[in-house]
């Protein structure tokens, strides 16, 4: 049943992340997502059907329009691959459970708003606005119908806190901070607030933590300057993944260390 699930998780990853590459490309640039239909960026040759397979097509086309030869990036195989990965393990540590909707959304929203933070510095209201209440609605429902109606409160609240802790950390260092990394916390702790507040903490700070240490070895190695922007959002969906994937492991391995348990 477990193998039914994730194999099932990983092929909606596949279509979920050849979706995910249509908005990282066309959110940003204030496009619409229904139409037209997807083209060739330089030659406007529309894509064919059987060129618009998950990762298979761009293996067959070696990464190039069909019609005009012009590179096709590498990216979008990439997103598509990601897409199928982060699927199969939510699968694998969700199981089949009412939250296991919400938890696909969870990680598609953060694959999507990693990748157009780390391309253009910026984390659209346009996703963020729809899909939090989205979230939020998904995961207390499916609190409701698991018989643990806490957890679904626990979302919304965790929700509230991280969004009211980094907005107060956004306000006292403008800088290093914007709106949209606040915005995207508050989403991350609806769906950490779910599995409990230690989950919430060790998503918001593993992202700081990987944000950190990446800036610090992009500093000492003058990679990038200090004026230069580090995207801050990437660290923060990568931190909030590694707590729902493996949450319960480090806060175990934590709770050990220090006696507690
Ligand atoms: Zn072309």
């Amino acid at each position: 049943m477990d193998g039914v699930v994730v194999a099932g998780c990983a092929l909606l990853g596949l279509l979920f992340g050849s979706f995910a590459n249509v908005v990282i490309h066309r959110v940003p640039a204030g496009g619409s997502l229904a139409s037209p239909p997807s083209a060739c960026p330089a030659c406007g040759a529309p894509v064919r059907p059987r060129d618009n397979v998950p990762v298979v097509s761009w293996l067959v086309l070696r990464g190039r329009c069909r019609d005009c030869g012009a590179r096709i990036s590498a990216r979008y195989p990439a997103v598509e691959l990601a897409g199928a990965a982060v699927f199969a393990l939510v699968g694998a540590r969700v199981g089949l459970d009412w939250a296991l909707p919400g938890y696909l959304l969870f990680a598609w929203t953060l694959l999507v708003l990693a990748v157009i933070d780390a391309e253009t510095r910026k984390i659209p209201n346009r996703l963020t606005y729809p899909l939090t209440p989205v979230l939020a609605v998904l995961l207390v429902a499916a609190g409701v119908l698991n018989g643990v109606p806490g957890a679904g409160l626990r979302a919304l609240l965790g929700g509230l806190a991280a969004f009211g802790g980094l907005l107060l950390l956004a306000l006292i260092s403008p800088r290093g901070m914007g709106m949209g990394d606040v915005k995207l916390a508050g989403f991350i702790g609806i769906g950490l607030g779910y599995l409990g507040w230690a989950h919430v903490v060790v998503g918001v700070f593993g992202g700081f933590l990987l944000g950190g240490v990446v800036a610090i070895v992009f500093l000492a190695t003058g990679f990038r300057r200090r004026k230069d922007l580090i995207p801050f959002g990437p660290y923060l969906a990568l931190g909030a993944v590694l707590a729902l994937l493996a949450g319960d492991v480090l806060i175990d391995a934590y709770l050990r260390s220090v006696g507690l348990t």
